[in-house]
């Protein structure tokens, strides 16, 4: 049994769910100690975490500093709470926090990280990660006595694994320069759904028209409970915001249903999706690429299917 670290990320006072994958990776079907890592108030998150294999959390603060000011003192904060607890395997998201922190602490530690996984295996220290715009998988071995590795949002199933967990609080005592000191976060539209957090997107391409027109897949995704996104065709032309974009130079999504609505298909779109559950295309052209991969495709005009989809959850 080794101690694995899973770093948690807390954002609006909530416990991102696509962590709990994170500590079902690192559990290992409680063959590990997990040390689940995190910065805020841990207690009344307590239950959630050793639900899904926490066997330690540990709340870290420094008493020199307030760590919530920049990522590079968190960092330093995390290598300091490894080496207090033995810790040689870290697991985190790789979200735009966990991609920030995980470079800072291997860059720091000069040891190997491998972001983006869509499964680990902690035994052999190999990753599975999608290559050249997700056309291939590569398995990847650490040849490290550090194994840091960020996870893909969603792409591990969180299983149950209750247990007991002890809270401990450990103080990292770290403070000094700093390169860089957050000054103000900006939430951008809070009653948004986290496309890397949703179960099920709804996402509109080109041929939706207009941000007015996205209207439909909006009502349809709150009759789902769904997140909304876009092709990066739909954000270019002005349609939808750019944190809507899905695919290679937007988010990397994972949810259990995708449904891309005059969505072609290219290469760069699918990059971002392809793990995704369950895809179902509408399109109006039988030889679109989306329609050769998906799991179910409805050829049929958008305007005229998702407005019946909509109506039929009412
Ligand atoms: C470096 C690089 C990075 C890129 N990154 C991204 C990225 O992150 N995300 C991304 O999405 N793209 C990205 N692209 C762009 C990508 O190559 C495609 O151009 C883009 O995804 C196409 O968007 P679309 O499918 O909405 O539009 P289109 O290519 O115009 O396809 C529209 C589709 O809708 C169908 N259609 C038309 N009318 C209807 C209707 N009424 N009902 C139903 N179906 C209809 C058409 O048959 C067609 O298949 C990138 C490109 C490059 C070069």
């Amino acid at each position: 049994m080794s101690i694995v670290g899973a770093l948690i990320e807390i954002t609006n006072g909530k416990i991102k769910k696509s962590n709990l994958g994170v500590l079902t990776a690192a559990s290992d079907r409680g063959n590990n100690e997990v040390y689940a890592l995190v910065f805020e108030d841990a207690d009344s998150r307590f239950n959630t975490l050793e639900q899904y294999g926490a066997t330690r959390i540990v709340r870290i603060s420094s008493s020199k500093a307030d760590l919530m000011k920049s990522p590079d003192l968190i960092a330093r904060a995390i290598i300091k709470t490894m080496e207090e607890y033995g810790i040689m395997s870290l697991i985190g998201l790789s979200s735009p926090i966990g991609k920030d922190l995980l470079s800072r602490i291997a860059s720091r530690m000069n040891k190997p990280l491998i972001q983006d996984c869509i499964s680990v295996d902690l035994t052999k220290k190999t990753v599975i990660k999608s290559h050249f715009s997700g056309k291939t998988t590569a398995e990847v071995k650490i040849e490290s006595d550090y194994f840091i590795s960020g996870i893909r949002p969603n792409a591990i199933e969180p299983a149950k694994s209750p247990g007991k967990a002890e809270i401990i609080s450990f103080d990292a005592l770290v403070d000094g320069p700093v390169g860089v000191r957050i000054k103000e976060i900006k939430q951008s539209d809070s009653n948004r759904l986290d496309l890397t957090e949703a179960n099920i997107i709804i996402s509109g391409g080109r041929p939706v028209g207009s941000e007015k027109n996205f209207s439909i897949l909006n009502e349809c995704a709150s009759k789902l409970g769904a997140a909304v996104g876009a092709s990066r065709s739909a954000v270019d032309a002005g349609f939808a915001l750019h944190g809507m974009q899905v695919g290679q130079t937007g988010k990397t999504v994972s949810p259990k249903l995708y449904i891309a609505c005059g969505i072609s298909g290219a290469v760069q779109h699918y990059a971002g999706m392809k793990t995704s559950k369950i895809i179902v295309a509408i399109n109006t052209d039988k030889d679109a690429p989306i329609l050769g991969k998906c799991d179910y495709g409805i050829i049929g005009d958008l305007f005229e299917i998702v407005p019946a989809i909509t109506e039929a959850l009412k």
